[in-house]
């Protein structure tokens, strides 16, 4: 629901808030692609042309094309997810492949199954602290055929244990979910300060714990799936203030969404800019050496 709050995040951050808020009313900007995991299968769908930040192995969906419902998908040949999440999770072509990846948030296992294409990682431990929906993760990592660890374990507990092992760190953090509007679900309170501040606070305690599992030179991804400032730049502003041996990593490929509302780079997708329905991205890496 457009509400007030919803305007004033509009009026404050968007670049263009009249198509913004159009696009949360009309509810159609979700964007399927596909990741492939194999080499050699067929590519039956009709795909569009490519994101500068869109590896090879991800197509997004032309209009019509129904992925989910072909052989291919129970097969595990892809995974679906929103075009979105790719800009998000894409962040991670280019780092250094075979090490030990922890995502930390890992339900229902898109980022994981991404990482896994992406980076072919000696180990991958997939965590998801609420319980049901370690199913549906455990399930989607086993029809894609992505060999995985899974935990369900509070960060705090995954720190304890992994600590300073990864050398990459997945958050794609709980978020009060605002892109769920423009992909014309329902997400009553999304907009709402006391709702975001909560999301907010949750996120610091999940980084400060997920920053323990890095080890050193490791890169840690920060994503979330909603438009707040207040979730977005000012949780990893926080980050920096705490832990200010992290470092900020440049994507050049994701340059045209650099976010304005920080002197460090971010990025920021928006559900008018026609790559689905929105979303934040930053990289950081630890020190080389420990401080
Ligand atoms: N990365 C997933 C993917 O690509 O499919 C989506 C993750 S979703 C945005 C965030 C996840 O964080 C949810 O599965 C949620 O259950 C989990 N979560 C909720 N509270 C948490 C907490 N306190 N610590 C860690 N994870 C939490």
């Amino acid at each position: 629901m457009i509400n007030k709050y919803a305007r004033k995040l509009a009026a404050k951050l968007a670049p263009d808030p009249e198509a913004f808020l159009a696009a949360l009313e009309a509810g159609k900007s979700a964007q399927p692609s596909v990741l492939w995991l194999r080499d050699g299968d067929e590519h039956p769908f009709a795909a569009l042309p490519p994101a500068p930040w869109q590896p090879d192995f991800v197509e997004a969906m032309a209009q019509g094309e129904r992925p989910g419902r072909h052989a291919l998908h129970n097969e595990g040949a892809y995974y679906c997810l929103d075009l979105s999440s790719v800009f998000e999770a894409s962040a991670l072509c280019g780092l250094p492949t075979g090490g030990t990846v922890v995502d930390v948030c890992a339900a229902p296992g898109g980022k994981a199954i991404f990482a896994y294409r992406a980076l072919a990682p000696q180990r991958l431990i997939a965590n998801e602290v609420i319980g049901k929906r370690l199913g549906p993760l455990t399930g989607n990592l086993r029809r894609c055929g992505v060999a995985a660890e899974t935990r369900c374990a509070d960060p705090s507990k995954l720190a304890e244990e992994l600590s300073g092992l990864a050398s990459v760190v997945l958050v794609d953090a709980p978020c009060s979910g605002q892109s769920l509007l423009a992909r014309g679900q329902d997400n009553p309170g999304a907009f709402h300060p006391v709702n975001v501040n909560s999301c907010a606070n949750r996120q610091k305690r999940i980084l400060a714990e997920s920053v323990r599992l890095l080890a050193p030179g490791g890169f840690l991804l920060y994503s979330t799936c909603t438009y707040a400032r207040e979730e977005n730049e000012d949780v990893i502003a926080w980050l920096l203030a705490r832990f200010p041996e992290l470092t900020v990593q440049e994507l050049p490929t994701h340059a045209a969404h650099r976010s304005p509302h920080a002197d460090f780079p971010c990025y920021r997708l928006w559900p008018d800019a026609g790559y689905g329905a929105g979303g934040f991205v930053a990289l950081l890496q630890s020190p080389i050496s420990a401080p």
